[in-house]
């Protein structure tokens, strides 16, 4: 039998950004996963940086981190969750990573002299990264950051644009996803931006299969006929991606518009119907909460909870456990004067996040949650806190710091350790990705995971500093978990506190739906009792 070829979708948006493009990816990777598919992901993204790990999350959202340690797009994120692939460093390719490897081999002399172009050094090097993402994989859905007409965006469209002829017609599907606004006030659809942004797409040499058009209500038959008439594309190809209550919706809503079987249509594939069981019953437990609990999120990015997205995620994942609804409350560090206002939370959370901005506002949450005994999650910046508020006020270490809040603290009881001392440069350079974590036998986070060695994402440079672990152990603070040789604490907790547990790993970013995060079920299920929720 003839080796199955991999099939390409590639995703382009039109009209503006955030039509939820990497929604709308993911959740065909859903689909088609359903119906038996091996399928992988790629996200092309047409800034120049390397990566977005030195971005500000008030510009770009959440970096993902994935298992192998790379800092990439929140889109990544949102094909984890919603399907099995793996996300690693060759599923994020952005436009400065290209010009870094294409310019390294210009000054390497691999081009033999040659003059270096857009077309065909930079298009080529894209198409590799396009071909090495898909390698072993049924199915590669590439999505291009931004929107058709960027400037930046135009090598990667001519680079998919050429896939079509180097894979063939039948292996090659284009998806393109605009806006259809309801204008009130004429009481009608509007198809126009579909259509300018489809002629736009037509500039560069891409005729779309499909059309995903974002909308708030279904489209009518009459105004999908004329979206298809005018941008040349069949009827049952017009698919209405509509807005929804909980994402975890979108996957239904595409099916029943036809989505997966037009895309299997268009490219050819023979498979059975998709088996949507987990997500009809992963959408009961999101519309039908039996109890409803308020988490306290206290962090420096609350005007933009797109920083947040994981956490969310997790937070919900773990609401779904318990059929309960998660409400969160972000509470903005800064401005947080009296902590006394977070005690009608059922659960405090003090995530990750990078400076002195606010840690004094996070250091009083903790110690809320510490005195009055209200369920506490901490992750990174949130575990480092809880040391420093434990070591200020319960082991009597007065003025207590991490070195990166105050560099000439008395007790650097959080610092960097010599390997991260010596770093210059700021890209790439944290302790990344998946290590290795062994829990001590009988702890709340033992029990939480149910087994000793583990291993989640990290994303930081400091470090709880071992030489303060003995005292500190000694007035009380449980190191439940270490990195196997025991040098770096990874998770502390309190012994008598009903559920104080604090992670210098992201558990968030393995969390899915179908698999939430053991710590998250925990904290949540604590949070219930706490709240008189249930459970
Ligand atoms: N700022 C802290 C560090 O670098 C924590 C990082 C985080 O919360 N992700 O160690």
């Amino acid at each position: 039998m003839p080796e199955r070829s991999t099939k390409f979708i590639f995703v382009t948006g039109g009209v503006l950004s955030s039509l939820g493009k990497g929604l709308a990816s993911a959740s065909l990777g859903a689909l088609l996963e359903a119906r038996g598919l091996s399928i992988t992901f790629l996200k092309l993204d047409p800034y120049l940086n390397i990566d977005p790990g030195t971005m500000n999350p008030f510009q770009h959202g959440e970096v993902y981190v994935t298992g192998d340690g790379a800092e990439t797009d929140l889109d990544l994120g949102h094909y984890e969750r919603f399907t099995r692939a793996q996300m690693a460093k060759i599923n994020n390719v952005t436009a400065g990573k290209v010009y870094d490897t294409v310019l390294g081999k210009e000054r390497r002399g691999d081009y033999l002299g040659g003059t270096v172009q857009v077309i065909p050094h930079v298009t080529d090097e894209i198409k590799e990264r396009i071909q090495l993402a898909a390698e072993g994989f049924d199915v590669l859905i590439c999505e291009v950051g931004g929107t058709v007409g960027d400037i930046e965006s135009l090598p990667f469209l001519e680079a998919i644009r050429q896939v079509r002829a180097d894979v063939g017609r039948e292996n090659c599907c284009y998806v393109h996803i605009a806006l259809v606004p309801y204008i009130a006030t004429a009481g009608e659809l509007k198809t126009k931006p579909v259509q300018h942004s489809v002629k736009e797409l037509r500039t560069v040499g891409i005729a779309p299969d499909i059309i995903l058009c974002r909308t708030d209500r279904f489209l009518p038959k009459g105004v999908k006929a004329k979206i298809a008439l005018f941008c040349n594309v069949d009827e049952d190809a017009v698919i209405t991606a509509k807005d929804v209550e909980t994402i975890y919706e979108v996957p239904l809503i595409l099916n029943q518009e036809g989505l997966d079987e037009k895309v299997t249509q268009v490219l050819n594939i023979w498979t059975g119907r998709p088996d949507l069981g987990r997500w009809s019953d992963i959408l009961h437990r999101a519309s039908n909460p039996e109890s409803t609990v308020t988490i306290a999120m206290v962090g420096k990015y609350v005007d933009l909870t797109e920083s947040y997205k994981s956490l969310n995620e997790a937070l919900y994942h773990a609401g779904f456990h318990h059929k309960a609804r998660v409400n969160i409350e972000y509470v903005d560090s800064e401005k947080l004067e009296d902590p006394s206002s977070l005690r009608n939370a059922s659960g405090i959370l003090v995530p990750h996040g990078f400076g002195a901005r606010g840690a004094e506002g996070k250091i009083a949450a903790v110690g809320l949650a510490r005195e009055q005994r209200i369920p506490y999650l901490g992750i990174c910046f949130g575990m480092q806190f809880s040391v420093i508020e434990f070591a200020r006020n319960v082991a009597g270490l007065v003025g207590a710091n991490s070195t990166e809040v105050d560099e000439s603290t008395a007790h650097p009881v959080i610092d960097l350790l010599p390997e991260q001392r010596d770093i210059e440069d700021m890209g790439a350079t944290m302790r990344l990705g998946n290590w290795p974590c062994v829990l001590k036998p009988g702890t709340k986070a033992h029990k939480a995971y149910g087994q000793e060695r583990i291993a989640e994402r990290h994303r930081h440079r400091y470090e709880f500093n071992p030489e303060y672990r003995e005292r500190l152990e000694a007035a009380g603070l449980v190191c439940s978990g270490t990195s196997p040789d025991g040098r770096l604490v990874e998770i502390v907790e309190l012994e008598d506190h009903p559920w104080f547990v604090a992670s210098q790993f992201h558990p968030e970013f393995a969390s899915t739906p179908f698999r939430p995060s053991a710590l998250f079920v925990d904290f949540i299920g604590a949070a219930l009792k706490y709240g008189g929720g249930g459970d």
